[in-house]
């Protein structure tokens, strides 16, 4: 099959199944991932054997992934020579290397075929825009460069893929991006907001929030400037895991990944993700490092997948504190909501844990001084509330635009073994 079959069959797929009842999904589902523990997981070293069932399988983490690179792709590629071909601009032979942004020594690999990556832009395409589809899409994208993965679609008739370097800066392709008008935009919450401060020329028709948590404090300020509902497309290094559909709903990638998942205290879970459509880097019961809130209430739209009130943040950036009845966590919602139910003229900020008993919060010196003084007082108030042994410091600052590293206004800048 051609690449543009395979996306259109991508497309076809996903549409078909996303009208299908619950029930009917989770036969169409148990079928695909039965098929998958047969067929494809055992060509990875690491597997060789299908297991009676997914739950005999051992959890993965990024850290095995990364470590026995090789013996999770079937054609046993080595870390070495994927990040080889990485430098080389993401080819290695008939497959495309990625990698995900962070810092190195944290940073993952993935591979893909060609196949696959029609499969994964034919999927996207199906969940994010199949309303404009047929009327010829600009789509803009604004993610670092070495996710590898939109080259496919600039050739096509129907859509016009633009690639915009978030690492070069916005000075460097403000020009090309506003002369592109693109009907659809996908980009870190951060650069969207930069839009809005800089007062971009765009006239989308969507608005994507992609590769970074979405901050709840980011989103009015995007809507009002596009004067549309901002959506997200959450996806990683991973894969591609949730989309927001017409009705606002985030919902799960459950059409190409089967999540199992643990709870995470305060009525988050943390997902185990088996990506049942892949067939080059077998990814089975593999430990995300988010923290989810999953829906109660299924979605209006009628789709069998189910939904995600929010992605709250990363395990990562859990705070961890002593108190004298012992170790506690702080969630990154919690410790945000903190910061911003303080005072409503607080619209950014950083709060950081840098080391075992010290706290951070940074906020701009724009920013009125009772308001911050509010601020450091509710943070200090919920640590006190939990006994936590902990000295916050306040620090008045600019909070620069990085495009260097992801945001992340709450962060545990604390080196555990984990
Ligand atoms: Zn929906």
């Amino acid at each position: 099959m051609n690449g543009l079959a395979e996306a259109a069959c991508s497309f076809a797929l996903t549409r078909w199944v996303s009208r299908k009842s619950r029930p009917d999904f989770e036969r169409w589902q148990a079928t695909a991932l039965r098929r998958f523990l047969d067929r494809d997981l055992p060509r990875a070293p690491f597997y060789r054997h299908a297991p009676a069932q997914l739950t005999d399988l051992p959890v993965t983490d990024k850290a095995l992934l990364m470590g026995r690179f090789e013996d999770f792709n079937v054609h046993g590629l080595t870390a070495a020579e994927a990040w080889a071909a990485l430098a080389r601009g993401g080819r290695a032979g008939a497959l495309t290397v990625g990698a995900s942004t962070g810092t190195s020594g944290n940073r993952g690999l993935f591979v893909i075929s060609e196949a696959e990556k029609y499969r994964w832009l034919g999927a996207i395409l199906a969940k994010a825009a199949p309303d404009l589809v047929w009327r010829g899409m600009r789509v803009a994208v604004i993610l670092p460069q070495n996710t590898g993965l939109y080259d496919s679609a600039r050739k096509s008739r129907l859509i016009k893929l633009a690639f915009f370097d978030l690492t070069l800066g916005p000075e460097s392709w403000r020009g090309a991006l506003e002369a592109f008008d693109p009907t659809v935009i996908i980009a870190p919450p951060k650069m969207l907001r930069h839009f809005a401060a800089a007062n971009f020329r765009l006239r989308p028709r969507r608005v994507f929030s992609a590769a970074e948590t979405l901050d709840p404090v980011d989103r009015p300020v995007i809507e009002d400037f596009f004067r549309l509902p901002l959506d997200q497309i959450y996806m990683a290094t991973e894969g591609l895991f949730a989309v927001t559909c017409r009705h606002g709903g985030l919902h799960l990638a459950e059409d190409s990944v089967f999540f199992e998942f643990e709870p995470a205290g305060e009525g988050l879970v943390t997902p185990l993700v088996t990506a049942f459509r892949r067939q080059t880097q077998i990814m089975a019961r593999y430990r995300m490092n988010d923290l989810l809130r999953l829906s109660k209430e299924p979605c209006r739209c009628g789709s069998p997948l189910r939904c995600v009130d929010e992605i709250v943040g990363r395990m990562d950036d859990v705070f961890r504190l002593t108190s004298p009845d012992g170790p506690i966590l702080f969630t990154p919602d919690v410790l945000r909501n903190a910061v911003l139910k303080a005072d409503r003229r607080i619209d950014d900020f950083r709060l950081v844990q840098t080391g075992p008993e010290t706290v951070e919060l940074r906020l701009p010196p724009t920013l009125a001084d009772d308001a911050a003084a509010a601020a450091h007082q509710a943070v200090r108030a919920l640590l006190e509330m939990r006994k936590a042994v902990a000295t916050l410091t306040l620090i008045r600052a600019p909070l620069p635009l990085e495009t260097s590293r992801k945001l992340r206004r709450v962060e545990c800048r604390l080196e555990l073994a984990r």
